[in-house]
């Protein structure tokens, strides 16, 4: 959920993370109404929460994007480590996928696969630049998988891409510091890499945030094949269209995995839902 405060009328509005909120994939995710109040870039930030378990969170904002930081999802999780998660009475629900969903374009595909517990993804990406090519990235979530394969990985763009973006008025703020540039076969940035196949892993990195927008921690098999933003929001809308392809479970137990860890100088907004699968 996020509060979206700093509107030129003063007043402050509500707006649920949610898949039937989206009103914009073209290169992030946006939530809320594009005149009105929203919030764009969303997606690492709801994928910092999903990859730590948290479920129940209130995110302040005072303009219309979630700063993009570092281009990934680390300074997010440093963010929520420091001010610590807490687990609360109420068990947890979870949306189990039981019947297979997907959606494709040009050869392109995102779907949902029913699983046994939690979620775990399987991205692929293909890419005509050598630099990145085909990459396959296959990871079970939690919040260990998350912290160490995930989210250190960098949102990446081509050079050739930036003129026309800036032209339609996006990606003003790409630099060196919040993204991997690419010029045909090389990486421009100069400390490189921070993995080997760091544009999979982004890329499973988005998957999580875009996830997260069913509005429940899943339970269910995630596969994709050059998916973006677009596919990701669809085939949520597909998996809500059809009420006999899902359920939502209770867990048996609350269980709390962390316990809160007031920080100096930092109140949490929010209590937390930690991992309970
Ligand atoms: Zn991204």
């Amino acid at each position: 959920m996020f509060l979206r405060k700093g509107l030129p009328d003063g007043r402050e509005r509500l707006i649920e993370a949610r898949w039937d909120k989206v009103s914009m994939t073209e290169l992030c995710t946006i939530i809320g109404q594009k005149d009105d109040a929203s919030v764009s870039t969303i997606e690492h930030l709801l994928s910092a929460f999903a990859g730590l378990g948290v479920d129940n969170a209130m995110v302040e904002i005072d303009g219309p994007e979630v700063p993009i930081m570092d281009g990934s999802a680390a300074r997010f999780v440093e963010a929520i480590d420091e001010a610590g998660v807490v687990g609360q009475t109420a068990l947890r629900r979870f949306l189990k996928v039981v019947k297979p969903v997907r959606v494709e374009h040009n050869g392109a595909y995102s779907e949902l696969l029913p699983g046994e517990r939690g979620l775990s993804l399987d991205v692929e990406i293909d890419f005509a630049a050598g630099v990145i090519g085909r990459q396959r990235k296959r990871l079970d979530l939690s919040p260990d998988t998350y912290r160490r394969e995930l989210s250190r990985a960098r949102t990446f763009g081509f050079l050739r891409d930036v003129e026309r973006l800036t032209k339609i008025g996006l990606a003003l703020g790409a630099s060196l510091d919040n993204t991997v540039a690419l010029d045909g076969e090389r990486v421009l940035n100069p400390e490189g890499l921070r993995h080997p196949d760091e544009f999979v892993r982004h890329k499973m990195l988005d998957a999580v945030g875009d996830l997260a927008l069913a509005g429940l921690p899943l339970v269910a098999r995630y596969r994709s094949f050059r998916a973006g933003h677009k596919l990701n929001v669809g085939v949520l809308t597909a998996l809500f269209a059809d009420r006999s392809a899902y359920t939502i479970v209770e867990a048996e137990t609350p269980r709390e995995t962390r316990r809160v860890q007031p920080s100096r100088g930092y109140q949490p907004a929010a209590a937390a839902f930690v991992e309970a699968g």
